[in-house]
């Protein structure tokens, strides 16, 4: 039997943590706006992602476009990462909630009311093992049309895999406002951009080093 690629967590220890500039070089895309942590950049190879599920057994009109749109944001994602649809939140890296994020004063971004995507670094145990990784809360708000609606989650997945910068081209999924038509797909900046992320050495994804994790890990 295969092992489950996205296990529960028993046991979640949040750290601290802080986005810093990654400042690379050589350029390639837009490399060096992405920020990155003390551990590395916050990325893995697989990412366990929940979608938040409707109330009701039957999605409402509402939540049915919402859900549509996510799940096409998602699927855009998933040609370029190693993504896993999830059942429970405990399973997760990646939460994606159906929630108008808290207003933020920031350059009068448009994405500050329609969508956040907020990093924290955890070591969380699964299985027997703790592991440092990622955890990414996704707000899209429901009170968007469905294009935009789309172009938010896009752009804020990108967040949440890897991408915490903006571009200064507004053609890209990244781009750091909205353009007059929303973008829905990824430009060849965005994917050498994901590339480059996805190529640097980062200590997410590996047996925590922590030392009092490490004594749990041995059966
Ligand atoms: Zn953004």
């Amino acid at each position: 039997m295969q092992p489950d690629p996205c296990p529960p967590a028993q046991e979640v220890r949040f750290l601290d943590a802080s986005l810093i500039s990654a400042a690379p070089a050589p350029v390639v895309g837009y490399s060096t706006v992405i920020a990155t942590t003390s551990r590395g950049l916050p990325i893995l190879p697989r990412w366990c992602v929940w979608v938040q599920p409707s109330a009701n057994v039957e999605p409402d009109r509402w939540e049915r476009r919402w859900l549509t749109a996510v799940s096409s944001a998602l699927t855009t994602w998933e040609r370029e990462l190693s993504v896993i649809q999830v059942d429970s939140p405990e399973k997760a890296n990646v939460l994606i909630e159906r929630r108008r994020p808290p207003r933020r004063r920031l350059s009068g971004s448009w994405r500050a009311s329609n969508g956040s995507s907020q990093l924290q670094v955890a070591e969380v145990l699964r299985g027997r093992r703790w592991l440092l990784e990622p955890r990414v809360t996704v707000l899209v708000s429901p009170e968007l049309r469905a294009p935009v609606l789309e172009a938010t989650a896009l752009h804020e997945l990108g967040h949440a895999f890897g991408l915490w910068g903006h571009s200064h081209d507004p053609a890209d999924a990244m781009a750091v406002s909205q353009r007059q038509v929303p973008v829905l797909q990824l430009t060849d900046r965005d994917r050498v951009t994901l590339r480059w992320v996805y190529g640097q050495d980062t200590r997410f994804g590996l047996p925590s080093s922590n030392p009092s994790a490490a004594s749990v890990t041995d059966p």
